[in-house]
Parts: structure tokens; sequence; C-alpha cells
């Protein structure tokens, strides 16, 4: 007998009534209880004062020392009583349990939990236990579920207990013992009992780390098995990558690709021999060498024989790239245009013709580049650079350009569309872990408006070490203008202070040829400080730049900050990255504080999330993001990227739709595949 087959009536004080309450919290089966995990636990654990800070939630055992005072104010009520706690006496306070008045004997032990006061060596108990009479809470630590209606903490924990007592037995293991032994997992039974009454807390981690990866497992499974019968059909294009041509290729750059760009060239160079569709996405923070990697995908596609294109949120990416690749490009005779919207009608139409003719080998450019009048004489591959500034529809006319060329999405902000991106999109994603050799961490200083002058000294040292700073002025959202006029009083300003440096302006107003000249004057070094508003924040790259300072920076986003500060760093000096802040600022303190903490890019974007919350920070287009009852996409990122692998494998076994053994996850998946109402095969 299946559990979620047993009805909740089954359960000794469960009635019509109560299973009716239930159900309201999406309780309908003995199974769905067993399942219906805490989302935290209270810690009943006995705490020595020493150790427990002011503000703490504690639990404390102590003896009774005073008899209790009461007070009542507006039919509300205060118990107050003193109590030793080893060999000193503390002050418990009740709100509203008068009932206790009379149990509050002299001499009698109790346990208090509540929140402690440290100065007042008082606390304001939410919980007592008398041991002399149960000790049912005391040293444990209590699950938490989410209830409502009629459905109290204590019923639940009261029917959960019963549940698990009563059928606990039964509950069936759902993996295989290859994955257990692999990831050192408890058995499911052992999991989920540990789960509701956990002994200590590694002993809920443990069960909770079963838990996460079997659900994360289960759903990738649903999504691999998909995939295997649905995706992975042989219609893409089959590239011949020449080993041999690719080594020449990689050993004229001008650097050593670090082992982690190996890695992902070998998975992407992989799916491009496959005749499946490759839809990758790389994934790396802000300055780990996306580009290069991009590169080595679009040599192999014109090796092969085929066209490449790389689509860039802005025009000044798109520059740069066309810029740094028709540069890679020219030594081996291939030919790299650029497309954007503000070419002359005349370039435009020229672009246009040697694409189509297949003289143009690679194309960079922005959404000019997905309007109906681009056509391909053969599209291989398609790179996407930065592209959380584009929606999936832009990504995916651009695909239509060609006969199912190759997909590879770039991103330096992991969390959160990729996420989203993971979860869905079943793509496969490859992970830049390390930065080149040789980077320094950045050095981040969060600053008032009135160090003005020291800033302006680091700027000058800079200068006279030969290196180049960003000033970021504010994006002001309301008002373009008045954020322009920022931006260009900004550069008055600094050119006053500093007379003898070449400050550049850069602003969303001037005209692209306008924007273009100054990037490239600051990329060649005779800038020495480029004054510009947040049109830089993605991808710009100018390695001699070491000094990023951010004016008002409290005005911006984490993820947004990190991305500025990205702009620094990306050569072999030391670089700085200034935030000029409002300390007055109470959340905006918060992100400087996490700015100066650290510069991984995944950490940023974990207390980004923490900062924001989740519905903030996934947005409301991610409203159709899956609900886990145990996993966190983004602290259990890891358990997902691995359950994936593991699903992927498994599903492209032949055994796995065969074999027995597999016979358990076969009917799982059919189940699921009943309940959205779509067949499997
Ligand atoms: P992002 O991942 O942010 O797009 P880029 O591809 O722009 O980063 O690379 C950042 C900088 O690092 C560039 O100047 C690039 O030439 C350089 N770079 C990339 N790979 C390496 C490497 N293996 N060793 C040294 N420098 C590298
Ligand atoms: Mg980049």
């Amino acid at each position: 007998m299946h559990l979620f087959q047993v009805p909740l009536t089954k359960l000794q004080g469960v009635g019509p009534q109560k299973a009716e309450e239930l159900h309201a919290l999406g309780i309908s089966t003995v199974g769905d209880l067993i399942e219906y995990y805490p989302f935290r636990y209270e810690d009943y654990r006995i705490r020595e004062l020493s150790e427990v800070k002011d503000g703490e939630r504690i639990t404390i055992q102590g003896t009774i020392a005073s008899l209790p005072s009461m007070q009542r104010y507006g039919g509300k009520s205060r118990l107050i009583c003193r109590v030793t706690v080893e060999s000193a006496l503390v002050t418990a306070v009740w709100f509203n349990r008068a009932f206790l008045k009379d149990q509050l004997t002299v001499g009698r032990e109790i346990t208090l939990t509540g929140k402690w006061d440290q100065r007042r060596r008082h606390i304001t108990v939410a919980d007592s236990e008398f041991p002399d009479r149960s000790t049912a809470k005391t040293g444990t630590l209590q699950p938490v579920y989410s209830v409502g209606g009629n459905i109290t903490q204590a019923t639940i924990r009261k029917l959960i207990d019963r549940a698990l007592t009563q059928y606990g037995s039964l509950i069936p293991e759902i993996l295989p013992s290859e994955l257990l032994e692999r990831h050192s997992l408890i058995p499911r039974k052992e999991a989920i009992t540990r789960i509701h009454r956990p002994e200590n807390t590694n002993e809920g981690q443990e069960a909770r780390r079963r838990m996460v990866y079997e659900e994360l497992f289960l759903f990738q499974l649903k999504l691999q098995a998909y995939r295997a019968t649905h995706v992975k059909q042989a219609d893409g294009l089959v590239h011949p990558v020449n080993n041999e041509e690719i080594r020449r290729f990689v050993s004229q750059l001008p650097f050593l690709l670090t082992d982690s760009q190996k890695q992902v060239i070998n998975e992407i160079l992989h799916d491009m021999k496959q005749p499946y569709v490759m839809n990758r996405l790389l994934q790396g923070d802000v300055g780990a060498g996306k580009t290069v990697v991009a590169a080595v995908g679009l040599y192999a596609t014109v090796r092969a024989g085929h066209q490449g294109a790389l689509m860039v949120p802005t025009e000044i990416l798109a520059e740069q790239h066309a810029r740094s690749l028709g540069k890679l490009f020219e030594p081996f005779g291939i030919q790299v245009g650029l497309l954007t919207g503000s070419l002359t009608e005349r370039k435009r139409r020229d672009i246009l013709a040697s694409l189509q003719m297949g003289l143009l080998d690679i194309l960079v450019g922005t959404h000019a580049l997905i309007q109906e009048d681009v056509f391909f004489r053969s599209l291989g591959l398609v790179v996407t650079d930065e592209q959380h500034r584009f929606g999936v529809n832009q990504r995916s006319i651009l695909r239509r350009k060609g006969m199912n060329p190759d997909v590879l999405t770039m991103t330096a902000t992991p969390i959160p569309r990729t996420l989203a991106i993971t979860v869905f999109g079943d793509m496969d994603v490859s992970t830049l872990r390390e930065r080149p050799k040789g980077r320094k961490p950045i050095k981040t200083y969060s600053v008032k408006h009135d160090m003005m002058d020291r800033v302006l000294g680091f700027i000058r040292k800079e200068a006279e070490l030969g290196r180049q700073s960003f000033f970021i002025c504010p994006l002001i959202e309301e008002s373009e203008k008045l954020d322009v006029q920022n931006a260009i009083d900004l550069h008055m300003q600094l050119t006053q202070a500093l007379p003898d440096l070449t400050i550049g302006l850069l602003h969303g107003r001037m005209t692209a040829a306008e924007k273009e000249a100054t990037m490239a004057a600051f990329a060649a070094g005779e800038t020495h400080v480029l004054v510009s508003t947040t049109v830089i924040e993605v991808g710009v790259d100018v390695p001699n730049a070491t000094l990023m300072i951010i004016m008002d920076a409290d005005r911006f986003g984490l993820s947004q900050l990190h991305q500025l500060r990205g702009r620094v760093g990306r050569g072999e000096h030391q670089s700085y990255c200034i935030l000029i802040a409002d300390p007055k600022s109470e959340n905006g303190q918060e992100r400087m504080k996490a700015m100066t903490d650290t510069d991984d890019g995944f950490e940023i974007s974990r207390r980004d999330l923490e900062i924001r919350g989740p519905g903030e920070f996934f947005g409301t287009k991610q409203s159709g993001m899956p609900e886990f009852r145990l996993a966190n996409l983004l602290n259990d990122f890891e358990v997902l990227e691995q359950a994936r692998d593991d699903a992927a494998a498994m599903t492209s076994r032949e055994e796995f739709w065969s074999s027995p053994i597999y016979g358990g996850l076969r009917d799982h998946l059919a189940r699921e595949a009943q309940l959205i109402g779509e067949p499997l095969d």
C-alpha cells in the first residue's frame, strides 16, 4: 500500500473535520503529512549563560527563587519572577500567562525559553516547562511547520509524530543504491524521521541533505527524461572540429588559458561535434575570461564552413568585441563585421550583403542582429553575451536565422535568471570557476562624500603609475537629462581639480561615433580618467584601468555594483574600488558592507537575495519558478547541478528505461507525467 493512498482519517484523532482543515494546508493523505517538512527548528537545548549573546533566543534551566508578582493593564497581564540560574539571579517575564501564577512556587525547577536581555539579565519567556511534570521540549530541536486555520503548531507536531509512529516503517526507498552510495546519503525512512525529529543539528542537516538531493534529483529526472526523449534529437549541425587547428588558434593567444577555460572549451567543442543542437550556458564571474571561450567556439564554426554571431546588449560592448575579435582572427583570414543600430544605411547594406554572400565569417552586434532583413549564408553558432539583458524571445529569434545552429549563452550574473534557466530551460551549464592567474582581489573601500580630496589624490597616484580610472555617476531614472547633467558637472569638476590629467566623458546622450571615439581613446590609454554614467556597466574591458570610483554608490543595487567593479581588476595590476556612499542610508550600508566583504560574484548574488528577499530578487517574471519543499535554489545550487548531472547520465543509459532497478523511478516519472497531463515517452 502506498502512503499517498492512506486517508488521514486512518490516524487516531483525525476525523472528517480535522481532515478538512489539513486539506486546506495541502495535506490530503498520510503520505502528504509525512512529507510536510518543517521549515526551521526551535532550539530548546539548554545553554550556559556565559556563552549567550544579547538578544538571542535561549533555553535555560533554574530554580524559582521568588514568588511571582503580577501586573494587569488594559486586559493584558505581566508576570514577573526571579529564577536562580547557575547560582545567579535572572528575571523571568511572561506576558499574558496569568494562569501560570500558581504554578510558580519557590524552589521548583523550571526551564525557560525566550529572548535574553544581557544588560538587565532578563528573559522574556516564550515557553516554559516544569521538569517535574514534563520535559517534552527541553533539550530538543522542535520542528516548526507552516500552519494556518485551526491547525496549530502543537497539533501538527502531534499528528506528524503519530503518522510516523503508525506508518513510518512503510516509507519506501526511492533512490537507487548507486546514488545513495555515491553521495553518502542516509536511507529515506531514516531521513524523513530525522527531519521531523532530529536529535541534534548534525542529524537534522544530514536528513535535510538527503531529502534536498532527492527532491532536486527527481525534479531533474523529469527534465532530463524529457530531454532524452525529445530534445536530444539528431537534427543539429555537426561541426567536425579539428583539434590540431584549435590548438594552433589557442597557441597564438596573448596568454595561456586557465584550466577552467580549457575545460569549458572542451565541453563546448564536444557539443559542437555532436549531431544534436548545443544549448549551453557559460557562467563565470566578471573578468573570468568568457570572451576568449566564445572566440574558440566561433573559430570552430568558421573552420567548419559556417558563420558565427555574437549578440551583446550595448553598442559600446559590440564595438569592443568586434575590435578585439577582429584583431584575434585577422591572422587566420577570418572576417569580423559589426552591426549596430547606428550604422549608416549604406554601411548596413554592405554588411548585410557580405553576410548573406558568406564573405563575413563572424557578425558582432546588438539586437540589430535580430532584425528581419538580416540573413546569414549558414549560421553555425550563436553566442549571446550578458544574457540577462536579453529576453528569451530575442535569443530565439537569432537562433532561427540558421538551421538549428548551436547556441552558447554567456552570463556574469549566474543568479538569479540563470537559475531560472537552469531550472526550466534544459540548458547545459558550464562554469568558469577560476579567474586568470595573477589576478589580485580588488581592494574595496566605502567612503563618505567629504573624502573627495583623498579620492582625487588616489586618482593622481594611479595616473602617476600609468594606470587609469573610471568615475561613475548614478543613473537617475526619472530623468536622463539630470543624469547626463550630473556626468557633465562631475567631468568639469574633475577637469578643474586635476588639470594635468586628461579626463574623458561618456553618457547616453552622445552619438554612437562620439561614444566610440571616447571608448577607443580610453582603451588606448590616452585618457587618464573616464567619467561615465552606467552605460559602461557590462562587459567593458580595459585591463590597464585599476581604479573604479562609484559616486552615490548607495543608489545602486548590489549586482550592479559588482558588475561595475568588474571593470577593473582585469589585468595583472592591483585594482581598487571606492564606493562613495551616504552613511545614513541604512540598507545602502548593508550593500557597501557586502561589497567590501567579498568580490566573489556568487557570494554577492547570495547576499543580494538575502537583502532584497526572493520576491524582488527573482522579479515578477520568475513567478513561475518551481517551488520546492526543502531545496533553496540559491544555497543548494551545487546540489542542483549534481542532481542534474546524475539524472542526465542515468536517463541516457539504455538500462534506465528497461532494468527493474529503475522501475520505481520510472513509475515516479509516469505518475508525474499524469499529474501534468502529458504522456511521457
Ligand atoms: P568576462 O568574463 O568578464 O567577459 P573577459 O573575457 O572580458 O571577461 O576577460 C577579461 C580580461 O582577461 C580580458 O582582458 C582578457 O583578455 C583577459 N584574459 C582572459 N583569459 C585570460 C587568461 N587565461 N590569462 C590572462 N588574461 C586573460
Ligand atoms: Mg564579458
